[in-house]
């Protein structure tokens, strides 16, 4: 389907950079998968409660892999009984301490997120890596500008996309050196430019998955634009294997965030399109209370569909004619509503978020 609507209109078609394929438990990152969508939670890790609800939040609006920070070993024991209740791969994010990371290996991680330069001596590393081979684990490779090596800082005198390629390339030598393939890389900053130029760059010297993401992007707000002028331009170059949205903000919004950039580029479908206007003076009904609501009610729906809500028939016509569901503001408080773009009855105004949550829950429904 997407192809032939590449076909069709040539301006929407991304050219995916080829690479590897590695799997984060049945996930699978790289080569022909659809780029993965993931988020951290934000829970103390030793709060097992509080980290398996949050975790299934993410999960019930589309997170296909969560990441759990591992600070110290009561943390490392808090994973062991937090990962048998998580319903997809979860990666265990390490700094520095060997240890953290074979223990999250041993609690069942699918990923250890830990630079192997960080990790102190070749016996520590081999550790880690055999760790890691033991129990079926892939690593991502973190490199982020605000914590670059010293040394890369004093040669480059700021963080600059080469210094962030050089760093990803040291610990990138240190795991194939030790015979180990099965990861990825990130290579963050919080600056635009400087993470698009870095994840460019990298993507030109190699093969691996890329987990793309700008770091410490802002406020709900903030961050959205950010993350969608970064990642939305890496994406429609065709860089990006998983992605990470990351905000100040609760951690479902990075999921909705995440589909909300690959959807509009068209990349994947997951969930309701949400076609709705401004609105204006020309409005029948409120617009933007109306679609609030809906969308609220509808977030848990992982079946793509496209629904228009229009305040008049100004465009609505027009969009309706291409959705499955479309209303348009009508006279005399009574709507109109169309099902795969014909006209097929009205609804009034009281009734109409309850219609229209009701039409996409069937939709969804038939689908299964
Ligand atoms: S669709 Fe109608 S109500 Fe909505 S912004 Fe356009 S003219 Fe205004």
């Amino acid at each position: 389907m997407q192809q032939e609507l590449n076909e069709i209109r040539p301006y929407r078609a991304i050219h995916r950079r080829k690479s590897r394929q590695i799997f984060v438990g049945n996930v699978a990152i790289g080569g022909d998968a659809p780029i993965a969508v993931q988020s951290m939670t934000n829970t103390k890790t030793v709060d097992v409660q509080g980290t398996i609800r949050q975790v299934n939040e993410c999960v019930e609006v589309g997170a296909e892999l969560m990441r759990i920070s591992v600070p110290d070993q009561e943390s490392s024991a808090a994973l062991k009984q937090i990962i048998p209740h998580c319903p997809v791969p979860i990666i265990a994010d390490i700094h520095f301490h060997y240890r953290r990371a074979i223990e999250a290996a041993e609690a069942g991680a699918k990923c250890l997120r830990i630079n192997p330069g960080n990790i102190g001596s070749d016996d520590k590393v081999r550790e880690v890596i055999k760790a890691a081979k033991d129990y079926g684990c892939s690593i991502r490779i973190g490199v982020n500008a605000g914590s670059l090596e010293q040394d890369l800082l004093n040669k480059y005198k700021t963080p600059t996309p080469e210094a962030l390629v050089e760093s990803a390339q040291r610990h990138m030598r240190i795991l194939e050196d030790n015979d180990f393939f099965n990861f990825k890389i990130s290579v963050k900053a919080s600056d635009v430019f400087l993470a698009v130029a870095g994840y460019r760059a990298l993507a030109a010297v190699c093969d691996y998955p890329l987990h793309i993401g700008i770091t410490e992007a802002g406020s709900l707000a903030a961050g959205t634009v950010k993350s969608s002028i970064g990642l939305g331009t890496l994406l429609w170059e065709g860089i990006g294997d998983t992605m990470r949205v990351s905000l100040s903000a609760d951690p479902r919004e990075e999921i909705k965030v995440a589909y909300q950039i690959l959807k509009t580029l068209g990349i994947r479908n997951h969930g309701v399109n949400l076609i709705s206007c401004p609105s204006c003076a020309r409005q029948a009904f409120d617009v933007i209370k109306t679609v609030e609501a809906v969308e609220k009610r509808v977030e848990h729906i992982k079946k793509p569909l496209t629904i228009s809500i229009l305040g008049c028939v100004v465009n609505g016509l027009g969009e309706a004619a291409h959705t499955q569901i479309g209303i348009t503001g009508g006279g005399g408080g009574r709507h109109n509503v169309y099902l795969n773009g014909k006209p097929d009855h009205k609804v009034t105004s009281e009734e109409l978020v309850e219609h229209i949550v009701a039409l996409i829950e069937k939709e969804a429904q038939n689908a299964k």
